[in-house]
């Protein structure tokens, strides 16, 4: 059965929303954070208004309410990317699961004459915790380039940087591109050079369903908020025996066994790596927003996305003075569309299209090495996802018309 838009859209609240000019939202900045489905906004508010209680401690029936609830969304989470609960660690977001990558992993087991591959496609969050490490353990850190006609991964350059790798970190979706890159065959290449490997899935868990077991990836960094949920969470998949290997990074309550003056024990599994009070309304509100996904088959919900993106993009291409950054016509594209014109600022062409009621990024996207390689600043960049129409997609094209008529 096709997707029906406009009762999805019906799910979110915040799609009604008129902007203080009058001008009714469109929403194309999905690739920065998701909107939410009335679902787990009332998943959340139902947690504050009946349970709020403290989880894993206190006996009394609220705190056992709160308890179940978030253990019940972790099991849902879990088995929505394919896996185990105890293979899940909760997190803040893609980033705190990179950097628990490199504290509690890398740290204690890669050092002096490792060497890590990155590419120049990643975010900052999968650059900077590995530049750290660089510095304060010797490792080597490795990038390989993007082809700046295609857009894609120079794969020779890749095989090459791997062979004697420790751990190679993908991004999953390239933020700025929408590119998806080949993240089966790198795992594969990666596992045949001994070597470990983390993907990025912040933009690719909202655009692809991902099956952790099947996929093989050591270890998988996602954000809730990209995905329907809320913001503040976001998990680290972790093969168990990969889990092993790791020690305690933040420390405090919850991760413990036993504390004494004379020293502590800690907790086993993921729950070594969870202190602190839990995110347990956030926790709640990702399991509302999964189990709403789960209803929808995510081939047709990329299908949809790429056929409002392919359009726009195709319509951008006519209009004199834009290029376009990516290619987001090819079937495998997830939705981005970065471009800049030749005349009109970046920033200045962001507001134009804000006063039309169009939400889009703009900036370095958190890529600046990837800028760099596209030799610019900035993009403008307008990402859709499942609630975009073709209708939506019709008027941002008539405004950015409008627009460049007037300003250039
Ligand atoms: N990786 C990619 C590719 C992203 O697009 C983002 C956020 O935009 C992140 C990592 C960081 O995600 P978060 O800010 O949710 O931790």
């Amino acid at each position: 059965m096709p997707l029906d838009i406009e009762a999805i859209r019906a799910d979110f609240p915040i799609l009604e929303r008129r902007l203080p000019n009058g001008k009714q939202l469109v929403y194309f900045d999905n690739a920065a954070t998701s909107q939410k489905p009335k679902c787990v906004i009332d998943a959340m508010s139902r947690y504050y208004e009946e349970y709020n209680s403290n989880a894993h401690r206190s006996i009394h029936t609220l705190a056992g309410e709160a308890t179940t609830a978030l253990e019940y969304a972790r099991e849902r989470i879990a088995a929505y990317f394919g896996t185990s609960p105890g293979q899940l660690i909760y997190t803040s977001g893609a980033t705190e699961g990179i950097n628990l990558v490199a504290y509690a992993w890398a740290r204690e087991n890669l050092g002096d004459g490792d060497v890590i591959v990155l590419t120049e496609m990643e975010h900052h969050a999968d650059i900077v915790p590995w530049q750290q490490l660089a510095i304060e353990r010797g490792v080597e850190v490795r990038y390989v380039p993007i082809n700046t006609e295609s857009f894609t991964l120079d794969m020779d350059a890749l095989e090459v940087a791997v062979v004697d790798a420790s751990l190679v970190c993908v991004v999953h979706v390239s933020n700025v591109l929408g590119v998806r890159n080949p993240i089966e065959d790198i795992i594969d290449m990666s596992h045949a050079a001994g070597a470990k490997i983390l993907l990025d899935c912040a933009q690719g868990a909202p655009h692809e369903r991902i099956n952790f077991d099947q996929l093989g990836a050591d270890f998988v960094a996602i954000s809730a908020h990209k995905m329907a949920g809320p913001t503040g969470i976001g998990c680290l998949l972790v093969k168990s025996d990969v889990m092993e290997q790791m020690v305690p990074f933040m420390t405090g309550g919850l991760v413990i066994k036993s504390v004494s003056t004379e020293g502590t024990t800690f907790q086993e599994g993921y729950a070594m790596f969870e202190t602190g009070t839990p995110r347990i309304a956030e926790a709640i509100g990702w399991g509302a927003a999964v189990e709403w996904l789960d209803q929808f088959d995510m081939r047709e919900v990329h299908e949809h996305i790429n056929n409002v993106a392919s359009w726009t993009a195709a319509q951008m291409r006519e209009i004199p003075g834009i290029k376009i950054y990516g290619e987001p016509e090819r079937e495998d594209s997830s939705g981005a569309v970065s471009f800049l014109h030749e005349s009109i600022q970046s920033q200045d062409l962001a507001l134009l299209l804000d006063e039309g009621g169009f939400a889009v990024r703009t900036g370095h996207h958190c890529a600046q090495p990837l800028m760099d390689a596209l030799g610019v600043p900035s993009t403008n960049r307008a990402s859709f996802w499942i609630y975009n129409t073709m209708d939506e997609a019709e008027a941002f094209i008539a405004h950015l018309q409008h627009v460049i008529r007037r300003f250039s």
